[in-house]
């Protein structure tokens, strides 16, 4: 009989070259689990999505509660849903009075699509600006602005006046100008190896976006929820965009994305053309009920108040002479070995001892740390000894 592996190795369209390929029936809290029983410590948290850890009972309670009234009823912005009412509800009492209207797609990729769009409606502009190593989305759109050139070549032509900085150079800066219809950017870079802004890099940036009418977006799909220990980064780094985009951890493990900017905005896409954004699934009531719930737990039960704690505890107790440097901001944390090839061989043991790790798309000398923020400190006492005897055995 042909095993799950091979049916997943042969039919199963995707692009990785070297998958993790072990079957997952169940998971709970940071656990995964096999069909046979054996457990992983999910320290990836599906990229940044499972923020409660897996199956919360409050937002498995919540999707199975919407499944019992309804799933997909129309196109978007159509008919009236409590589920969606519920959490743009909730997200705009948690956001600043300019970012008080709140567009729902299924993806970070249609989310950051979104937000491209809004900025060139809203200013008649047509370049933007975006940085180099950044990660937006694998769609045509959010390809285009994706900073490196090796990973676009294949898809060319893609979209063109994209003007590519280098994040952090505040001497940069002065080339975004009256042409640009908007800034995008990661206000912690995740795929460059969880790369944290320089003193006052997002407050110049914003200022320069002030003085030539340029928009700010932020995109905040890995940030966002509570991962670097506030709900949104921005509020850590005193900067408000103009436009924000979530997803990931949004949809509380739904699939869930959002561009969210000032109602005035929004309304732009309104005319000329109107319906200036369709989505037949944008905002599904099922996955508005689960972000809702997840939502909820997140600023009710305090989770987020001792994330940058618990990043903290991660710096204290991982110490050991291969180790070049952890760095990052609460529990979205990288790595980085002295030895370029050592986080490759990390990741590729790291199953057999009972955990997974991930690499990052464009830094190879670093593993990403990014448990569910509820992880408890006693987990994390135990997980970081697990990746020190990793470290040893393998540097
Ligand atoms: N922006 C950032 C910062 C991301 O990390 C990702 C996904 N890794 C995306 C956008 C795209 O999100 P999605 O995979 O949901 O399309």
């Amino acid at each position: 009989m042909t095993s799950h592996k091979q049916l997943f190795l042969k039919h199963f369209g995707q692009t990785s070259v070297n998958p993790i390929a072990i079957e997952i029936e169940k998971a709970r809290g940071i656990y995964l689990f096999t069909p046979s029983g054996k457990k992983y410590i999910d320290l990836i948290s599906g990229v940044c999505v499972s923020n409660l850890g897996h199956n919360h009972p409050k937002v498995i309670k919540a999707v199975k509660d919407q499944v019992d009234k309804h799933l997909h009823l129309m196109v978007y912005g159509e008919l009236i849903q409590k589920s969606q009412i519920d959490l743009v509800k909730l997200l705009n009492d948690n956001l600043p009075s300019t970012l008080n209207s709140i567009y729902l797609v299924n993806s970070g990729s249609e989310a950051v699509e979104g937000a491209m769009k809004l900025a060139k409606r809203v200013t008649g502009r047509h370049e933007i600006v975006a940085f180099k190593k950044s990660y937006h989305g694998s769609t045509h759109g959010a390809l285009s602005i994706l900073g490196d050139e090796s990973y676009k070549d294949a898809f060319r032509p893609l979209i063109p006046s994209i003007r590519f900085l280098e994040f952090n150079r505040k001497d940069q800066l002065d080339q975004i100008g009256s042409e640009t219809a908007c800034v995008i950017v990661e206000p912690v870079q995740g795929e460059a190896g969880v790369i944290m802004p320089v003193n006052g890099f997002l407050s110049e940036l914003r200022e320069r976006c002030l003085q030539t009418g340029t928009l700010l977006v932020f995109d905040e799909v890995q940030t966002g929820l509570g991962r670097t220990g506030a709900l949104f980064a921005f509020e850590q780094f005193k900067v408000l965009p103009d436009i924000l985009v979530l997803a990931k951890a949004l949809g509380g493990g739904m699939p869930l994305g959002a561009f969210i900017s000032s109602s005035e905005n929004m309304s732009q896409l309104k005319t000329n053309p109107p319906l200036g954004h369709i989505t037949t699934f944008g905002g599904h009531p099922v996955s508005c009920a689960s972000a809702y719930a997840a939502l909820q737990v997140l600023i009710e039960e305090k989770i987020i108040t001792d994330v940058v704690r618990k990043g903290k505890l991660f710096k204290k107790l991982m110490h050991h002479q291969a180790i070049r440097e952890l760095r990052g901001l609460g529990l979205f944390l990288a790595v980085e070995l002295k030895d370029p090839d050592h986080a490759e061989r990390l990741i590729e043991h790291s199953p057999r001892k009972g955990f997974l790790i991930d690499s990052f798309l464009f830094r190879s000398d670093s593993f990403r740390i990014a448990p569910p923020l509820n992880i408890s400190d006693e987990e994390i006492r135990m997980v970081s000894k697990r990746l020190l005897k990793l470290i040893e055995e393998t540097h």
